[in-house]
């Protein structure tokens, strides 16, 4: 659908903050802050109230972007911002943003949220618990009386679901034919940013530029098992994974099924399996995060009696590295050439165009989440994310971090979709202290 603009990591390590020994410094705040503690309750009761906007008789969520439940949703986050002193304003593609002045407002903002558009039929974690739990940094600094150095931002990206588009837009990313695309609602992009507030004539209003911020920080559903399985409180987001895809053609001879003998076959479905294995063999033989899937075959003609003439498959690899990626595909490109030669049939790859390319976070970043979280007595695991986020796109003009907390069951872009209240309080917990470690750190 898009192409996602390539990140060079940007990280607080270049702006010259390691010198500040600012790892040393963390222990030292930690001893002093860490009795600061989230509202989880309050937390909680939100998602559960915006979870009504949107969602049907059966108790299902259909808050897609652009749509009714997606517009109620957004009106009722503005006003919460608004009770929590934060005047929000939309920006040209439908973000919502709250500014909290800093005391020195020569400082580069903190900016964090997340997105509250869900996929349809979706689950009430899934961008809800980055955004409210944004929103409780700030009812937390309010009722403590609290002012950062830095300006803080609250942002709730638009359609995250469909495309990353908010957040596209204020990286630069969005193209005049990316708002013409047609959204889930219907609606083009352009016309959904309409009906959000926006004003998709004027996009390049939202834009910042590299710099503009100080850091990204993303709180969110692991949207995976892993946490859950380990038994770990936090995931520490080293980078989001890129994503690339392939149509695979076997071409092989369509003939009849009881005349045409074993050894005389160009079977296209024979070598297709032998193809398959293949694949998660490469993908297995290395050590890593990466996957590998064929999730789509056809073939024709599709019937008893005739050998299989031609299958078309989908091929998508995934890692946090791109040059490993491109590896792992030559590799498999190696083992199709073996297979089509034994089998007597053709090979060929056609790379989509819809690729996304990897996403690191910034290493000091995953530092401070890190030693918030152990300073508030959490298991961490440093961990990739296999689901794209917002966080991807802004990782083009901001350092970005993310945090993860366990998903119960692993279940995700599902209305089962849950996270536990406790794990709800400590990724909220570790967002906050993270905020206030990182504002000690640049006077
Ligand atoms: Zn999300």
């Amino acid at each position: 659908m898009k192409r996602r603009t390539f990140i060079k990591n940007t990280s607080l390590t270049a702006l010259g903050l390691s010198a500040l020994g600012m790892l040393d410094s963390y222990s030292k705040y930690f001893v002093l802050g860490n009795d600061l503690k989230v509202n989880g309750q309050r937390i909680v009761n939100r998602i559960t109230e915006l979870s009504k906007y949107g969602m049907d008789e059966q108790g299902h969520g259909y808050r897609v972007a652009f749509t009714r439940g997606d517009i109620e949703g957004r009106a009722w986050f503005m006003e919460q911002m608004r009770g929590a002193g934060l005047e929000p304003i939309i920006d040209a593609a439908g973000n919502i943003v709250g500014k909290r002045m800093g005391k020195n407002p020569s400082l580069k903002p903190i900016a964090f949220g997340s997105h509250i558009d869900m996929v349809p039929d979706g689950g009430n974690y899934d961008g809800p618990l980055g955004s409210i739990s944004a929103l409780e940094v700030i009812e937390l600094l309010n009722e403590n009386k609290m002012m950062t150095e830095h300006p803080l931002e609250v942002i709730i990206f638009s359609n995250e679901e469909g495309g990353t588009i908010g957040s596209m837009a204020m990286a630069g990313g969005l193209t005049k034919e990316g708002l013409q695309q047609k959204s889930q609602s219907g609606l083009t992009m352009a016309e959904g940013i309409k009906a959000i507030g926006g004003n998709p004539d004027r996009i390049e209003s939202c834009v910042r530029k590299k710099g503009d911020l100080y850091a990204w920080l993303e709180l969110h559903i692991e949207q995976g098992g892993i946490l859950e399985k380990e038994n770990l409180q936090i995931g520490v987001v080293e980078g989001i994974v890129g994503i690339v895809h392939w149509e695979v053609m076997v071409e092989g001879f369509a003939n009849h099924a009881g005349t045409t003998p074993m050894n005389m076959r160009q079977d296209a479905l024979l070598a297709s399996a032998q193809f398959i294995i293949a694949v998660n063999e490469v993908i297995n033989a290395v050590k890593g995060n990466q996957v590998g899937t064929i999730g789509k075959i056809g073939l024709t003609p599709n019937a008893y009696n005739v050998v299989p003439g031609k299958v078309v498959m989908g091929l998508e690899i995934r890692d946090l590295s791109a040059d490993k990626i491109e590896m792992l595909f030559r590799e498999i490109e190696k083992r199709a050439a073996s297979i089509a030669t034994k089998s007597k049939t053709t090979i060929s790859f056609k790379r989509q165009a819809n690729e996304s390319k990897p996403a690191l976070t910034d290493k000091t970043l995953q530092q401070a989440i890190n030693a918030s979280a152990k300073a508030l007595g959490f298991s961490t695991k440093f961990m990739q994310s296999g689901a794209g986020h917002d966080s991807q796109e802004i990782a083009a003009i901001a350092p970005v971090a993310m945090i993860f907390v366990p998903s119960v069951g692993g279940i995700s872009h599902s209305y089962k979709e849950f996270t536990k209240a406790v794990d709800v309080s400590n990724g909220a917990n570790v967002l906050l202290h993270t905020i206030l470690a990182i504002d000690k750190h640049k006077g």
